[in-house]
C-alpha cells in the first residue's frame, strides 16, 4: 500500500494550526516573539499495563509520573506553536520565509508525526489533486519513502521522549499542573513567549524533579463527579481558555 503526493503550496497546513514543537524548537519560536502554549493530558496508570505492547511503551516513554489525590496518573506535556490566521512566517505567496529553519513537524507535513497513528487523506488539509496518482510516493506501508523525511520523523519521535523530564521542570517553573483526562481534551497553559523563555531558563538549571502532584480539569460533569469520588482533585472548567474540548461542554 501506496500514497502518492506533491504539496500544491496552498497553504492551508500554515494556517490556525498547534504546531507540536521539540523544547529547542520553542525556545526558538518564543524568542521571535511567537506565541508557544503548554497542553496537558493525562492517564491513570495502574502499574499493571502490557509494557511489551509498543503503543504502551511509548505512552510511558512520552510521559511522566505524577499523583492526582492518591490515584498514579502518567501526564504528557506537548509544546505547540499556536498561531490563529496565517503562520508570522507565510508570506504572501504561500511560501513558508523560515524555510531552512522551520520545525520538523512541518517538514514532515502531512505524515503523521505520532506513531500508532495511521495518515489518511481526509485527515489532512491538502486539496485532493495534491495525491494524484502520477505524484512521487510520499509513503509506502505506513513508512516514509524518502530517507531523509524518515530521518526527520524518526528525530521528532525521538525528541517527544527526550524532552519528558525538561517539560516537566517546565510545568513546575510555570506553576501549571493541570491536566485533562485523555481523550476528554487537553488543559492548555498559554503563557507569554517571555515567560516561557524564563521559565525555560529555570527548568534548564533545576536538575531535581517537580513535585509529582496533579490535577484534572473537565468541561463534563460525569468526569468530575467521578473523579471527587475518587477523592481526585478536580475542576469543572467551560471549553474556551485553558481548556481545549473533544467533547461539549456539559454542566
Ligand atoms: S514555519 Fe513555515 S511551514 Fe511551518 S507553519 Fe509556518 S509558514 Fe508553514
Ligand atoms: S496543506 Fe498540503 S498541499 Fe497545502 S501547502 Fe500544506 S502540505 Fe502543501
Amino acid at each position: 500500500m501506496q500514497l502518492t503526493f506533491d504539496c500544491t503550496q496552498c497553504g492551508r497546513c500554515c494556517h490556525d494550526l498547534r504546531l507540536t514543537l521539540s523544547v529547542e524548537e520553542a525556545r526558538i519560536w518564543a524568542s521571535n516573539g511567537h506565541q508557544v502554549d503548554l497542553l496537558a493530558e493525562g492517564w491513570a496508570w495502574t502499574g499493571t499495563e502490557d509494557e511489551t505492547d509498543p503503543a504502551i511503551a511509548w505512552r510511558k516513554a512520552t510521559t511522566f509520573p505524577a499523583i492526582v489525590g492518591e490515584v498514579p496518573f502518567r501526564i504528557s506535556l506537548r509544546l505547540v506553536a499556536r498561531h490563529e490566521g496565517p503562520c508570522p512566517h507565510l508570506q504572501p505567496d504561500m511560501r513558508c520565509g523560515n524555510y531552512e529553519a522551520r520545525p520538523r513537524i512541518c517538514r514532515i507535513y502531512p505524515l503523521e508525526a505520532r506513531p500508532f497513528e495511521a495518515m489518511t487523506p481526509e485527515k489532512r488539509l491538502c486539496p485532493p489533486e495534491a495525491w494524484g496518482r502520477d505524484l512521487p510516493v510520499l509513503e509506502r506501508d505506513g513508512s516514509p519513502a524518502d530517507a531523509q523525511t524518515a530521518t526527520i520523523l524518526a528525530d521528532h519521535r525521538q525528541t517527544m521522549a527526550d524532552d519528558v523530564p525538561i517539560k516537566a521542570r517546565l510545568a513546575a517553573a510555570l506553576g501549571f499542573a493541570e491536566a485533562a483526562l485523555a481523550g476528554e481534551g487537553l488543559a492548555n497553559c498559554e503563557p507569554s513567549p517571555t515567560t516561557l523563555l524564563a521559565a525555560l531558563a529555570i527548568a534548564e538549571q533545576t536538575r531535581t524533579a517537580p513535585r509529582p502532584n496533579w490535577s484534572i480539569v473537565t468541561n463534563r460533569e460525569t468526569t468530575r463527579a467521578m473523579l471527587a469520588d475518587l477523592d481526585c482533585p478536580v475542576r469543572l472548567v467551560a471549553t474556551g481558555y485553558g481548556f481545549l474540548s473533544a467533547f461539549a461542554d456539559e454542566r
